[in-house]
């Protein structure tokens, strides 16, 4: 079998035009953009990368961008301040500290600083909580952006069996909720799990997200299995996943490539997130068809 490439980039340019429609709705409909705070603090390359990606696509979108760099030397105090200024700015909808934040700084006190009704990456724990027992809330990107994939590839996930491997607080635990919501049976496997590979070849869905380069491999998959790798590893200046593509499209029924795969969906579920932030906060119905 040779399996089908799930094309993330063409998923995540649909989505943004869709976000792009919502947003001309909600201006035309309020009289003001939706707006995204962007907080960098220090000189993190890829992370000064992705700010000016995240910055492009909110204008792009037809949102308003508020980008605050801070130098390294930032405290946390200072931090902590700056969120509260945007947590009462009326035109901010949604803020985003990009991580990691500079040793000395509690991410965990920066986050919880965030009004959860802004807190587009989902990482506070009022919205960890809300998406745990089921209510709405505002959920992690990346995990957000691979439940479109699969549901797109793969329609009604009920009944499937999901195997995620990885157990961060901003992709593992996340997908791994998002997944029993859609009635999948969930495993979340850890650096300390025994037999992986027997334990990934149950699943009809496998999610990597460990941060090692192509340890899945295709005779670790059950024959027909949907494949998405969030891993984004560079090995001598290439990028490469957490799925060992070559072997695996032989063995699953569809994959995403890295890059072209998750990686395009986060920033287009981050549009998402604040549309969606900034129609909650206006007291209007959440967008539809996102
Ligand atoms: P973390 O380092 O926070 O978590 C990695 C997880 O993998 C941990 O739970 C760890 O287990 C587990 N793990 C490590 N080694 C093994 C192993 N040998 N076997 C099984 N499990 C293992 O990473 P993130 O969740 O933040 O990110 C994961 C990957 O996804 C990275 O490559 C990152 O670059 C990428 N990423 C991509 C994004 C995108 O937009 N596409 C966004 C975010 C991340 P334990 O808990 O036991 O230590």
């Amino acid at each position: 079998m040779v399996a089908a490439v799930i094309d993330g980039k063409a998923f995540a340019e649909g989505l943004r035009g869709r976000v792009a429609e919502g947003v001309a709705a909600f201006t035309a409909s309020t009289g003001r953009k939706p707006g995204l705070a962007v907080v960098l603090v220090g000189q993190d390359p890829a992370s000064q990368v992705y700010v000016r990606s995240k910055g492009k696509a909110t204008i792009a979108a037809g949102m308003e961008s508020f980008e605050h760099r801070l130098p390294e030397t930032t405290s946390q105090e200072e931090l902590i301040a700056l969120v509260r200024r945007l947590n009462d700015n009326e035109t901010v909808d949604g803020i985003l500290v990009q991580l990691p934040l500079p040793k000395g700084i509690d991410e965990q006190a920066v986050i919880a600083t965030i009004d959860p009704a802004k807190d587009v990456d989902g990482f506070h724990v009022i919205n960890a909580g809300r998406l745990a027992v089921g209510e709405e809330a505002l959920v992690p990107c990346t995990p957000l952006g691979c439940l479109m994939l699969l549901k797109d590839r793969l329609g009604d996930l009920s009944g499937k069996e999901a195997v995620v491997i990885g157990r961060s607080n901003i992709v593992g635990k996340p997908m791994a909720q998002l997944l029993l919501q859609q009635n999948c049976t969930v495993t979340i496997a850890h650096s300390r799990s025994k037999d992986l590979p027997g334990v990934v070849r149950r699943a009809d869905i496998v999610v990597a997200a460990v941060g090692r380069p192509e340890m899945v491999k295709g005779d670790w998959l059950k024959p027909g299995a949907a494949v998405i790798d969030v891993g984004i590893n560079r090995v001598d200046g290439k990028l490469v996943g957490d799925v060992d593509f070559a072997s695996a499209s032989e063995v699953a029924g569809a994959i995403t490539p890295v890059p072209g795969g998750v990686g395009p969906m986060t920033i287009a579920v981050l549009l998402r997130n604040t549309l969606v932030a900034a129609h909650a906060r206006a007291g209007l119905a959440p967008p539809e068809g996102l």
